[in-house]
């Protein structure tokens, strides 16, 4: 069945989420449903795709072709966009191609995506020339979107996250980081008097300060300030998993009824306990949590989620 891309941003919900560390001590803690934004676009990536594809329908170009692992919501949120607005897609996709496909890929292959698997070795090097140019024979003319759909468009989408809800109303609001393209969009649009806190989800996530500074200089925005780095939740490194991480997601859970994901957003709410522990809320603050979704990867996560509460 399809379900039809929204055609303007939705309405999204905004769950007050009663954590008891929160409650204490006088902070009201929110959850902004990205999540719901729609059942197979999820999260976040639905900004980061709306004007990259309005780029695509805006070049001569037939077959749009992106990169990503076995997992990625990047991947499956494309391959589905394609689908529904009749776009040909090609998923570059990091390894072998195994013997069985991870859920994620079976979706994408099911919503017409044509998948092209390359060694690790290659898909570090994958905007090589060379290896582009091959990809132009096998598939003839495409438009390359970056990993992670990172591109010039990402803060144009990203920043309307923050005309969904009253931004000005908060004095903290909290994502996770990938490529740091989302935090990016959330910084070009922030009132003034809010302050920005981003989750590396990735080992070594110094490398955000600079690409989130150039992607505001790229679309020449001045840098307000005002925003700062959790670099130390990541846990190990991307998609891995710590037993404070599975502990905290389940009292999340288990208070609020909404399920995380590991790699992202458990990360980011981590982040907010471990600044509560430090005290570095005021009472009466007010902190909104960004759910980016990407529910769809924890069908990969699960049994290492339980392994980790055992
Ligand atoms: C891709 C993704 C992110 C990271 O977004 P960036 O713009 O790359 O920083 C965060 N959360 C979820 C669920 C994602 O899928």
């Amino acid at each position: 069945m399809t379900q039809h891309l929204p055609v303007a941003n939705p309405v999204i919900p905004i769950d007050v989420i009663e954590l008891p560390e929160f409650q204490q001590a006088g902070v009201q803690l929110e959850l902004l449903r990205l999540d719901l934004v729609h059942p197979l676009v999820s999260g976040n990536k639905w900004f980061k795709l709306k004007y990259a594809l309005q780029a695509f329908q805006a070049s001569d170009c037939q077959l749009l072709l992106s990169f990503g692992g076995a997992w990625s919501n990047h991947i499956h949120a494309l391959a589905y966009a394609g689908f529904e607005q009749g776009i040909e897609t090609v998923g570059v996709i990091r390894g072998e191609r195994p013997a069985k496909l991870s859920p994620t890929l079976v979706d994408a292959e099911r919503w017409g995506m044509q998948l092209e698997f390359v060694t690790r070795a290659q898909y570090r090097d994958k905007t090589d020339a060379v290896f582009m140019s091959g990809l132009r024979e096998k598939y003839g003319e495409f438009y390359a979107l970056p990993e992670g759909g990172a591109g010039e468009w990402v803060i144009a989408g990203c920043r309307e996250i923050l005309s969904l809800f009253d931004a000005a109303a908060y004095d903290l609001i909290c994502c996770a980081c990938g490529t740091g393209g989302t935090l990016a969009g959330l910084i070009a649009g922030k009132p003034a008097d809010v302050s920005l806190l981003g989750v590396s989800a990735l080992k070594g996530g110094e490398f955000l300060y600079a690409d989130i500074r150039g992607l505001l200089t790229a679309a020449q925005i001045d840098d307000p300030g005002g925003w700062s780095l959790a670099l130390d939740c990541h846990e190990g490194g991307y998609a891995k998993v710590s037993s404070r991480l599975a502990t905290v997601m389940q009292h999340f859970t288990e208070h609020s009824g909404i399920r995380l994901e590991p790699v992202y957003t458990g990360k980011a709410l981590l982040a907010l306990l471990q600044k509560m522990e430090r005290g570095e809320f005021a009472r009466g603050a007010r902190v909104m949590l960004i759910h980016t979704g990407g529910m769809q990867g924890l069908r990969g996560m699960e049994a290492a989620l339980l392994k980790k509460l055992s």
